[in-house]
């Protein structure tokens, strides 16, 4: 069946989320298509943080840590997040970056399993979660080992000595989605504690945290929760570990009582010990304004507009782009899908440095991946429709092949 923009406009006015767009600020002329790698500006961002700046800072001064509650902001919007990925109130902080919450977790997990020796990760996973891994191996004097498998050969990795799985649930490359549910199962199983890096599936997709009994988890503030470049991110922590988690990073806000001043470091109770230094007032706010239009749409609404939005993709290229080189890296089976679409091309970098020349931004992630991120409350139908054109032209005019488009940014 022949796919046309009048169809794509007619699931834009079936589509029950179609007035969250108007909450973010989006130029005109583009199209955006990178959510995943920073999300759009909401609209009330702007005004949040002038008032905070002038009323609270520039009023107030000191007296809105308490005043203005800025003091309990890593909670209040950890709990706000919790909601979001199926964790408990008390379970969520925001804190640091997302490398430096796995560095925590990863060590506090090691910890919790002294007898054991390996953390078991996947080839694929996000770099940054394995030079993590590595980095902490090496501090701890190579007595650990980071053991590495092929994505779906988990089950051969997990003996004994398998203290922590370490996964990104949505993988960054192909959107291929890890079934978060077994594998948790699978690895509890071998006595081992599983940590879910979530950078890929906060904002965009239903998690259930504590239904899966998952032990820690990650996740960054500035992709689908829209909190900001460089948004704090949060952390995880089951609270049946609560007790006996013991964060590497001792700083003054995870002490039970840091106005005291004590010499000794004493750990607050529940997740604040997660908290190292003092929070980053200004980036936390923005996050709030971020997740609190996330918390009004509906994880399952979103979930289902998502995967409309990659199917019209996927048909779309599949009919307009057919021998124009591109070949699908997603899962095709919606069920192992994320929220994004990545094609190989053998000059990705460039086709993509064309698209956003003419307005429509995803990325490029090499060695040969073109990723569209599809970010349900401000990407519509007709959007999805629109760049598959432009791509169509792109391609087939060979428009890419122009020296500007190939030379590497420092960021890709
Ligand atoms: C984006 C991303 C990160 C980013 O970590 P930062 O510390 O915020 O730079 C980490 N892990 C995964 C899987 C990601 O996709």
């Amino acid at each position: 069946m022949t796919v046309m923009r009048a169809d794509a406009l007619a699931l834009d006015r079936a589509d029950p989320l179609a007035a969250f767009r108007d909450r973010f600020a989006l130029p005109d002329g583009v199209i955006y298509l990178d959510g995943n790698s920073l999300g759009a500006l909401p609209k009330a961002t702007a005004g949040r943080l002038a008032g905070l700046v002038a009323t609270e800072w520039g009023g107030d001064l000191i007296r809105s840590w308490t005043k203005h509650g800025w003091i309990d902001l890593p909670l209040r919007v950890g709990d706000k997040i919790a909601r979001l990925i199926g964790a408990r109130p008390g379970e969520v902080a925001v804190a640091d970056s997302t490398s430096v919450n796995l560095f925590k977790l990863m060590a506090a997990a090691l910890r919790l399993r002294p007898d054991r020796r390996v953390i078991v990760s996947d080839v694929g996973n996000f770099p940054t979660d394995l030079y993590v891994a590595q980095g902490l191996v090496e501090l701890l004097g190579f007595r650990h080992e980071l053991r590495l498998v092929a994505p779906n050969d988990l089950a051969g990795a997990l003996d004994r000595d398998v203290a922590l799985v370490s996964l990104t649930e949505v993988d960054y490359r192909s959107g291929r989605l890890h079934d978060m549910a077994d594998i948790t199962r699978r690895v509890h199983a071998a006595g081992a504690l599983m940590l879910w890096d979530l950078a890929h599936t906060a904002g965009a997709l239903p998690v259930d945290l504590a239904g899966c009994e998952v032990d820690f988890a990650v996740g960054c503030g500035y992709k689908y929760l829209n909190g900001g470049p460089g948004a704090p991110a949060f952390l995880y922590v089951a609270e049946r570990l609560h007790g006996e988690f013991r964060p590497p990073l001792t700083g003054w806000l995870g002490h039970a009582s840091p106005f005291a001043f004590e010499t000794g470091y004493r750990p607050a109770g529940g997740i604040a010990r997660a908290i190292v230094g003092t929070p980053p007032i200004l980036s936390l706010a923005a996050l709030e304004v971020g997740v609190d239009i996330a918390l009004e749409a509906d994880m399952a609404e979103i979930r289902r507009k998502s995967l409309a939005l990659s199917r019209l993709f996927i048909d779309c290229v599949a009919q307009e782009c057919a021998g124009l080189g591109l070949t699908l890296a997603s899962p095709s089976r919606e069920a192992e899908r994320g929220s994004q679409v990545s094609y190989s091309h053998p000059e990705g970098y460039a086709v993509m440095q064309a698209l956003i020349a003419r307005g429509v931004i995803g990325d490029f992630r090499a060695p040969d991946l073109l990723r569209f991120g599809l970010t349900p409350l401000y990407v519509r139908f007709a959007d999805i429709w629109d760049a598959v054109v432009i791509l169509r032209e792109v391609l087939a005019t060979r428009e890419w092949d122009r020296p500007e488009f190939k030379k590497r940014a420092a960021v890709t």
